[in-house]
């Protein structure tokens, strides 16, 4: 089985599926080989095939044209908007809650003990830090920071 990616005179691409290149140049030939969208005979392979759903947008060759394609591609952009989510998120976590750095475990453990005013703090804990807290019943939570947020943390 052949898998090809193929794309007709309105930019459309699709995949077609054959026993063979041959199956496929015999096919195209004798004219059975349309486009699923709009139908038209004319069904040229891309060059190249690689096995990335992209979506049409993005092919390099001959835009999809105004119709666009049915493919625009919420898979692709899905990602992005989960990153920016997630920094949004992130961004908001930075503005409520106060740096203590490297303090963190020694401040974390005197607002559970009442030693000083509970406020939502965030900061570096090592692994065994964060262990010790939590034994103790102080509830922490630890967050893996995307890169750019390391110089924010200093
Ligand atoms: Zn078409």
């Amino acid at each position: 089985m052949k898998v090809l990616d193929l794309q007709c005179d309105q930019g459309h691409v699709f995949e077609g599926w054959f026993a063979s290149e041959d199956d496929y140049q015999a096919q195209r030939q004798s004219g059975l080989l349309t486009c699923p969208l709009c139908g038209a005979p004319d069904v040229d392979k891309l060059p190249s095939a690689p096995r990335l759903n992209l979506g049409s947008g993005s092919a390099p060759a001959g835009q999809g044209g105004p119709s666009g394609g049915p493919s625009g591609g919420p898979e692709g952009a899905a990602l992005p908007a989960m990153q920016a989510a997630l920094l949004k998120a992130m961004r908001r976590l930075m503005r409520e809650t106060e740096d203590v750095g490297a303090r963190f475990a020694e401040e974390a453990r005197r607002i559970h003990y009442g030693e000083t005013r509970e406020r939502p703090i965030r900061g570096r804990a090592s692994p065994e830090e964060t262990h010790a807290l939590l034994e103790e019943g102080i509830p922490v939570i630890s967050l893996p920071l995307p890169p750019g947020f390391d110089g924010e943390l200093q």
